[in-house]
């Protein structure tokens, strides 16, 4: 439908009337009289479809508007026609916010949609289902006044939305959920929330099977151990290829016993990041005994240890776990470094934060293996890291401790000049 605004043929009807009335007038001899009425029974005709057209506007549930000839036809064609595209595009759109709830019904997780003030404007079932928060009898609702979680509010406060939060569901203890926290469009957030209670089951079923498994280990290697040092050390002289057999038992059995050591290190580590364990920590005293142990222990290599400790440098944290951190940095140095090479440790404030750095000019390590090297069981050069006596599980560790405490790994390295781990702990001063 199409209508072209002609206002020729107006004015040409409008003035074939008016004309055809003063014939008609001059006619009867009263050609103003019939001017004047004709003009008037035209103003009548417009007056009529003005009030039709208010009447329907303001008043008619109908979605067609009146029928008429002439210009008035036009026009209620005209809007006839603009209701219909109106109403095509709401279809249109209803289709798509459709679509995007069935996606979002879909979806395996909750969903909620909140406004930039972290207000719900929608959520899907599973919302419902896991968080409690039902659509739309919550809209408009904070959604930190429906899930009051100390952990949360923390992560909302922070606003660092890379990482997710994990919560007990407000409506069902035995579920553990993930939640993540996205912005999109201009000013709206994309919450999500996923039952992650199996996988954190089988996690903690791994980490479980690992520490028994290690501990049912510990036994059996000490008595292997005993017996094998018994033998070496006994006073008989063994033949020499009974005495190049036992040290080598000796020896494996050794890397055993650390690994297995390191694996119940490790799975403690992981399973108890107790944070009612946590005390101030005198760093330097125990950085200083850490550091006079390695001396000790380093006569072969002959190394060059040297520490700049800050001694009124405190910190909160978990004693064991730092130690544990700290032994590790310090003897993967003394373990990698050639002979007569030099460690450098460190413990200072930098900046707002208090650096324990450990600093060798052993082989270093290179740009590809530095991002890598803190996975469980990653080792760089696998018959080198045998020759030390290294399990893969050291870095892991220390990623784990510094988890515990909110602190950060560093890693500089240049390949065949030497490295430095740095780590960066929240400051607490001694009062
Ligand atoms: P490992 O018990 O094998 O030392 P770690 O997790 O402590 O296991 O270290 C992982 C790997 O990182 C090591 O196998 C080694 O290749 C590399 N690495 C760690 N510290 C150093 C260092 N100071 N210099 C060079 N390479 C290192």
């Amino acid at each position: 439908m199409y209508f072209r605004l002609s206002v020729k043929s107006i004015i040409t009807r409008l003035l074939t009337i008016l004309s055809v009335s003063a014939l008609f007038g001059f006619l009867i001899g009263q050609t103003l009289l019939v001017l004047c009425i004709s003009t008037l029974v035209i103003l009548c005709w417009h007056y009529h479809h003005l009030f039709k057209l208010i009447k329907w506007l303001w008043r008619s549930k109908s979605l067609s508007p009146p029928q008429s000839e002439g210009i008035w036809g036009k026009i209620y064609d005209g809007l006839y026609r603009q209701i219909r595209q109106h109403r095509h595009k709401q279809k249109q759109l209803n289709e798509r916010i459709r679509k995007f709830r069935d996606g979002a019904e879909a979806l395996p997780d909750a969903a909620l949609v909140l406004s930039d003030e972290l207000t719900i404007l929608w959520g899907n079932k599973k919302a419902q289902r896991i968080l409690g928060i039902r659509w739309p009898s919550d809209v408009g609702q904070r959604i930190d006044n429906l899930i009051r979680f100390p952990e949360f509010s923390k992560y909302l406060e922070l606003g660092n939305f890379e990482q997710p939060c994990h919560i007990i569901s407000p409506i069902n203890s035995e579920l553990q959920l993930e939640l993540r926290l996205m912005a999109y469009g201009s000013d709206q957030v994309l919450f999500l929330a996923r039952d992650v209670s199996k996988i954190k089951r089988l996690e903690e079923m791994r980490r479980d099977f690992v520490a028994n498994v290690s501990h049912e280990l510990k036994t059996p290697l000490t008595v292997v151990r005993g017996y094998v040092e018994m033998i070496l050390t006994t006073e008989h002289a063994l033949e020499p290829h009974w005495q190049k057999a036992f040290s080598t038992i000796e020896t494996q059995v050794s890397r055993m016993d650390r690994l297995v050591e390191q694996l119940l290190v490790l799975s403690r580590v992981e399973n108890h990041a107790d944070e009612e364990n946590k005390q101030l920590v005198d760093m330097p005293k125990l950085i200083k005994t850490l550091v006079d142990d390695a001396t000790w222990l380093n006569q072969d290599k002959q190394h060059k240890i040297t520490a700049d400790l800050s001694e009124d440098l405190w910190i909160e944290g978990i004693d064991t776990e730092l130690k544990s951190a700290c032994v590790n940095l310090i003897s993967n140095a003394i373990a990698y470094t050639p002979a007569h090479g030099s460690v450098h440790i460190l413990w200072q404030r930098s900046g707002n934060k208090a650096k324990f750095s450990v600093k060798d000019n052993g082989p270093g390590i290179r740009p590809e293996h530095v991002n890598r090297i803190t996975e469980r069981f990653f080792r760089v050069d696998k018959s080198r890291s045998r020759d030390t006596g290294g399990s893969g599980l050291g870095l892991s560790i220390v990623k784990h401790v510094l988890h515990h405490h909110n602190a950060e790994l560093a890693i500089e390295s240049q390949w065949g000049e030497g490295s430095e781990f740095i780590i960066y702990f929240e400051v607490l001063d001694k009062s």
